[in-house]
């Protein structure tokens, strides 16, 4: 049975995030958008810090 309640999915995402930020900040990708690899403003990453895309590439990775 699954009752964890929705703030602990989200914790959980967040750790995801989280954990995908550090990678990349490990393999030099940080601070540069996943598609396109223009470098993140620091203002960008200052609003949120496990920020991966450009704002040309909000969106999911196409399949
Ligand atoms: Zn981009």
């Amino acid at each position: 049975m699954d009752t964890r309640p929705d703030v602990i999915d989200e914790a959980t995402a967040l750790l995801d995030d989280v954990d995908r930020a550090l990678v990349r900040l490990s393999d030099g990708t940080y601070r540069s958008c996943e598609v396109c690899a223009t470098p993140l403003s620091g203002e960008a990453l200052a609003t949120d810090p496990t920020r991966r895309r450009c704002d040309e590439h909000p969106g999911t990775l196409p399949e």
